[in-house]
């Protein structure tokens, strides 16, 4: 075969390739379909979107007549929601960074933004948002944190700032690539409040895995979020001698003093809860996997490191739910702040499935099927600071969409039918680019 119809073949198969899950016209009219806008508590029954270069340009509760030029796509018996926010991502399962195959899966579960809660290789991260944003690359929006800000040697996975002066180092190396600040479990106190307070001169959105810290210190000091609820708020878990952590959260008081002083200085400040209750339902055996064929996402290597189901702690997983579904359900009585985010580690609930099953979760704590939505959507934009730009469906926002077979307003379980995903306006349809996953998620380091 000589050059010429190689080339020819290859433009072919690249064109066939891109084509069949982008959607290339900017300017589309959705109709037929309902909307769920992420900010009105009814859904619309029969409206169209229209979008221009991306961004939506007008919404209606009828159907629209076709302007000239514009693409039609008839979504009767669907449902529109606003592209899903996974407010605590990674792109690294069982130590693994698996960029590619792990941002495609976020996408195909209708996640349009990620806020990546702390890289091993953040370099190699920042590499990858770069293409995601030159279209090089398919995923979500990345919003990134960087490296960890973590003290001591708990975890040699990443660096270790001990003084005040490594601290403020390692930020001013990450301050011009990332929106946020992540502090992890054994930050000590000086780094903690000298990065916090730069790290809030420069507007970034700073949350924390806590442990060496209180979490009252943290909101006083003015933290906009607290990764795991409940389950971190370690000055409030009995030290029992002898008992598992996951045991010793389980018998935690929720009837102190201490924890209504908490759970009221988080709603009034406008701290932002991110539970993150997926990755901790799913070792609990009687409920996970969630997700019946998740294997077939990992390559074989990984497969078989991977292969045996948690039976550890068992008998304390149902106090251990129970605390953060209580602890869930007087924030939102009291109106604060929840968004979802999943810290996907463990592959057995496979990236952009995740989001939906945290969704599904949240209204065992008592939201309405509605808020859960919200808490995928509007409150991850607002807890980002980007309210403006995304995380409903309003004129002049970035057309960022999941589409749904469905109407999971009524039943929560349907928001996991996501068939195809709009970001910044082109279309991708969900079961190819889970298709284009399998076997993809690899060992990447020994
Ligand atoms: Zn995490």
């Amino acid at each position: 075969m000589n050059g010429y119809c190689t080339t020819l073949l290859f433009l072919i198969f690249t064109y066939c390739v891109c084509s069949t899950y982008a959607q290339e016209n900017g300017f589309i009219l959705l109709k037929n379909m309902r909307i769920i806008d992420g900010i009105a508590d009814e859904a619309i029954e029969m409206g169209s979107i229209l979008i221009r270069d991306g961004r939506i340009e007008a919404i209606s509760d009828t159907v629209m007549p076709t302007p000239d030029g514009a693409e039609v796509l008839d979504l009767a018996g669907k449902t529109i929601l606003p592209g899903f926010v996974n407010m605590h991502a990674h792109f690294w399962p069982l130590d693994q960074p698996n960029y590619r195959p792990v941002a495609k899966l976020m996408l195909a579960g209708g996640i349009t933004t990620a806020f990546s809660l702390g890289d091993i290789q953040p370099e190699k991260l920042q590499e990858f948002r770069q293409k995601v944003n030159e279209g090089k690359e398919l995923g979500p929006t990345i919003y990134t944190v960087g490296p960890y800000f973590q003290g001591g040697q708990v975890s040699a996975r990443f660096r270790a700032v001990n003084t005040v002066e490594e601290a403020l180092g390692l930020y001013n190396e990450w301050k011009d690539k990332t929106e946020g600040v992540k502090f992890y479990v054994s930050i000590n106190q000086e780094c903690f409040d000298a990065v916090l307070k730069e790290a809030q001169k420069d507007g970034k959105i700073v949350t924390a895995h806590l442990m060496s810290i209180t979490t009252e210190h943290a909101i006083d000091m003015g933290i906009n979020g607290l990764e795991h609820g409940v389950w971190t708020i370690d000055e409030l878990i009995p030290k029992t001698q002898g008992m598992g952590n996951f045991c010793r959260i389980a018998s935690m008081n929720m009837d102190t003093s201490e924890m209504e002083r908490i759970i009221n200085k988080m709603v009034d400040n406008k701290v932002y809860v991110c539970p993150t209750i997926v990755p901790m339902e799913a070792l609990w055996a009687e409920r996970g996997p969630f997700v019946p064929n998740w294997q077939i996402y990992l390559g074989d290597s990984l497969r078989m490191r991977y292969n045996t189901p948690n039976t550890r702690n068992q008998e304390c997983m149902p106090g251990l739910f129970e605390k953060q579904m209580e602890f869930l359900r007087r924030i939102y009585k009291k109106g604060g702040l929840i968004v979802t985010g999943t810290d996907p580690f463990y592959p057995d609930t496979p990236p952009g499935f995740d989001i939906h099953r945290e969704m599904i979760a949240l209204t065992e704590a008592g939201l309405s099927n509605m808020d859960a939505i919200k808490a995928a959507t509007i409150n991850g934009a607002i807890a980002l600071k980007r309210e403006k730009d995304f995380g409903s469906i309003q004129v002049g926002k970035m057309a960022d969409l999941a589409i749904i077979a469905g109407k999971p307003d009524l039943d929560i379980q349907e928001v996991a039918n996501v068939i195809s995903v709009m970001k910044k306006g082109r279309l991708y349809n969900t079961a190819q680019l889970r298709t284009e996953c399998i076997g993809g998620i690899k060992m990447t380091k020994k």
